[in-house]
């Protein structure tokens, strides 16, 4: 939170008078802390599954070489560090080249339902520990026009969050449907819920609730970050509403300009 900033230069004028330019420069140091928190927060996040896999190393280069029982262990720790690097890393660059990406201007009809079908396979894989009740509720007759690929990270990151942060046993409803004109898609969750101060955060880089958590569940803080931008490209805006405790709603739609008309429409359950 930065207040104004007003930079002043005192400068020779004509050659006996001086002048004063005042500059607001609010923006610009604006920019310029994001760039740092950007920078630090990337650093954290790689360094941190780094000490992992050099603590382990140095072990076994030295006295302290575990058993052979934690062999086993050791190595999957490293895999699973290796792993959360790798993903952040392609996240990081999704989301520069999403960012530096220009508006939508090359459109393609996207199969919603089928790009639906995949995550629902993926979700149901994933689901197997958590075994909620994942429900998906498809308009098969529904496409938009857009980037495939961009739109299938903004639909799974939703699924795969209430995935996550919903205890074991709960009920997910994803769903993908017409309302008003409109292709309305939402991710339905009975998990832990969002306090109100955090929500309009949720979207910032990095932002994560709580960071041992979504650590735990191989989250990196930037999926909503993602979504977010892929969303504006595509005209269209992420609505949070949540309730502590309780569950939340992620939602989002598209306007009738982007729908492609196909088929029929099917009820499918993932469980
Ligand atoms: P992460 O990789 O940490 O999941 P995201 O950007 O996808 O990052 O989400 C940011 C944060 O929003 C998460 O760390 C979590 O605290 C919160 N969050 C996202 N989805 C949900 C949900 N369905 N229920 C509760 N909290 C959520």
């Amino acid at each position: 939170n930065i207040e104004q900033i007003l930079e002043f230069r005192v400068m020779p004028y004509a050659s006996t008078q001086l002048m004063v330019v005042v500059r607001d420069v609010t923006r610009l140091k604006q920019l310029e802390q994001m760039r740092k928190d950007f920078v630090a927060n990337v650093s954290h996040e790689l360094r941190t599954p780094l000490t992992v896999v050099t603590g382990y190393l140095e072990m076994m280069d030295s006295d302290m070489m575990p058993p052979p029982a934690m062999w086993n262990k050791a190595q999957n720790t490293m895999l699973e560090q290796c792993k959360r690097m790798d993903s952040l890393v392609t996240q990081l660059l999704s989301l520069s080249r999403i960012e530096g990406a220009r508006k939508q201007n090359n459109d393609k009809a996207v199969n919603v339902p089928l790009l639906l079908n995949y995550i629902q396979t993926e979700a149901n894989s994933i689901n197997q520990q958590k075994k909620h009740q994942l429900i998906f509720n498809i308009d098969t007759s529904l496409d938009i026009s857009g980037s495939a690929d961009e739109l299938r990270s903004a639909f799974s990151n939703l699924v795969f969050n209430a995935i996550h942060y919903t205890k074991p046993g709960g009920k997910i409803t994803i769903c993908w449907q017409r309302q008003n004109d409109r292709a309305c898609f939402s991710v339905t969750d009975n998990g832990d819920g969002i306090a109100p101060e955090h929500i309009n955060r949720l979207t910032e880089r990095f932002y994560r609730v709580d960071k041992a958590r979504s650590r735990t569940t191989g989250g990196s803080g930037l999926g909503l970050a993602i979504t977010k931008h892929v969303l504006t490209r595509h005209n269209s805006q992420l609505k949070i509403s949540s309730v502590l405790g309780q569950g939340s709603c992620f939602s989002f739609d598209f306007s009738s300009n982007k729908i492609v008309p196909m088929s029929s429409t099917v009820q499918t359950s993932g469980k």
